[in-house]
């Protein structure tokens, strides 16, 4: 069990997944972590760019990191792979820098003093050192369209990320559709 997390979740039919060579594309540079440390990456993600995150579309993609909730969906049951996230093209390139720099937020512990618990900096850090490899690969030819519009066609008007994006008071990290990923996961 636990969490892999790669580049692309799949490359449609023009990617078997049978070919070998796709295989070997879609796994690289893939992590694999525990469920436990996979929560730990999430609660992190979310605290830094609660703090980080100013565009609609930036809030997005943490609203969408936030969903990543394993006490809700399911442990082991999270997708962090990078063309899932729900990016838009119009705003890419700062979109990319931003999650670079939560990342790179996340690394220096912006928001850990609202924890309830200490993550164990080394794995926190290898866990970021990999994330962010993969993160740079990507590139706007990458963006799958209904990566974005499916997300959002999934929420009801009610829900993040389309009721204003509401922040968890403790965490000060934008909230999901089951509430705050830190408070519960
Ligand atoms: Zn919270």
């Amino acid at each position: 069990m636990g969490v892999t997390i790669c580049f692309s979740f799949g490359g449609g039919a023009d990617h078997p997944l049978s070919d070998r060579a796709f295989w070997d594309e879609h796994m690289r540079d893939s992590m694999h972590m525990s469920n436990g440390g996979a929560a730990v990456l999430v609660n992190i993600l979310c605290l830094s760019g609660g703090r980080l995150a100013e565009t609609e579309s930036q809030k997005r993609m943490m609203v969408y990191i936030a969903e990543q909730n394993q006490y809700m969906y399911g442990l082991g049951n999270v997708d962090l792979d990078i063309d899932c996230l729900p990016w838009d093209r119009a705003h890419f390139a700062e979109d990319k820098a931003f999650m670079l720099r939560v990342i790179e937020g996340a690394r220096q512990k912006l928001g850990w003093e609202t924890l309830d618990y200490t993550p164990n900096v080394e794995f926190a850090l290898s866990y970021l050192d990999e994330y962010q490899i993969l993160m740079e690969r990507m590139t706007e030819a990458d963006i799958k369209d209904e990566s974005l519009t499916k997300w959002l066609d999934w929420h009801k008007p009610d829900q993040p990320p389309k009721c204003g994006f509401p922040k968890c008071s403790k965490h000060d990290a934008y909230i999901a559709l089951d509430g705050c990923q830190v408070c519960t996961d």
